[in-house]
């Protein structure tokens, strides 16, 4: 203001523009629930050593009526720091559910899909609301049909009440799975303090993985170290055959990425199982 009038220093049009996208967005997000603009993907994790697919991960898409496509990496911080993301991640977590049910009839009967939930899902208080492992029970499900995807952050979270949900989670038999591994700041060890079944190798190490790279020395002591702390190992973003050899050799348990499949339509996920 002592610059004079329509004058902006620090707020450019810029940022004007992206703190009007975020608002605009946020508005959105809102009313894309009720319209039912959003939809589940799924994309296979499949089992390295034997090639067998019985688990897949679900992930959100967003087809907005002005904008199209619009990426879960763009509107899953701004659905996060509105809150949204207690209501989108529960509508998830139920389409997954209803759909888990149906692919342990129709494809197997241990068929298990993950779902991701965000740190802030574990700090909204739900206490009046009925649990993941309630809603499972309900469909006639056992716990171990759904896998928990979490991130490095939430862990080191301390002061909250993370750990005791973790342990809810394990004792009606729910999975948990630390997505992105490698990209934040907790050691394998530290771990074991929580009950964690897999591991996903973030696919930051993955893309650039060849013979003798240090990507791959990563991938290998993660590995030996997982197994040695009974975690499963899954390989995130694998896109060549080499990259898949590779992580065989080493003794990676799952892999999962466009050289396997993208994340695609429930219907469509079947034909690819049933023709592989
Ligand atoms: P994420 O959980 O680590 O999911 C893996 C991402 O890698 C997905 O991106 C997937 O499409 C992509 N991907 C898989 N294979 C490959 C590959 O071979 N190469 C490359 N370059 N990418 C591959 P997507 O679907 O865009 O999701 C991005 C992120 O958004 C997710 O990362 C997750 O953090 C978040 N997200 C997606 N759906 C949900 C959801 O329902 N709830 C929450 N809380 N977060 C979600
Ligand atoms: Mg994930
Ligand atoms: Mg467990
Ligand atoms: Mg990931």
């Amino acid at each position: 203001k002592g610059a004079g009038r329509n004058r902006f220093s620090f707020f450019t049009p810029a940022l004007q523009e992206a703190a009007q996208t975020r608002v605009r967005l946020t508005h959105d997000l809102r009313s894309g629930l009720a319209e039912q603009q959003f939809k589940v993907v799924y994309q296979p994790i499949v089992n390295l050593q034997t090639g067998a697919v019985h688990k897949a991960e679900a992930l959100i898409r967003w087809h907005h009526p002005k904008l199209g496509l619009v990426s879960p990496a763009s509107f899953i911080p701004i659905a996060e720091s509105s809150g949204l993301i207690v209501d989108i991640g529960e509508w998830v977590f139920q389409q997954a559910a209803s759909q888990v049910l149906q692919w342990r009839q129709r494809l197997h009967p241990d068929f298990q899909i993950s779902v991701n939930k965000s740190p802030v899902q574990f700090h909204h208080d739900d206490s009046h609301k009925a649990t993941w492992a309630d809603h499972l029970n309900a469909l006639g499900l056992p716990g171990s049909s759904i896998v928990v995807e979490i991130t490095e952050g939430l862990l080191l979270d301390t002061g909250t009440r993370v750990g005791d949900h973790l342990l809810e989670l394990g004792d009606a038999g729910i999975q948990v799975s630390l997505d992105d591994f490698g990209t934040g700041y907790s050691s394998l060890s530290y771990l074991q303090k929580f009950d964690i079944d897999f591991i996903k190798i973030d696919q930051s190490f993955v893309k650039h993985l060849i013979p003798a790279s240090t990507d791959l020395a990563l991938c290998k002591a993660i590995i030996v170290m997982a197994h040695a702390l009974g975690m499963k190992v899954i390989a995130e973003g694998v896109e060549t055959a080499l990259q898949r050899d590779l992580l065989i050799e080493a003794g990676c348990d799952y892999g999962q990425g466009y050289l396997f499949a993208r994340p695609m339509a429930a219907e469509d996920l079947e034909l690819y199982i049933q023709s592989r």
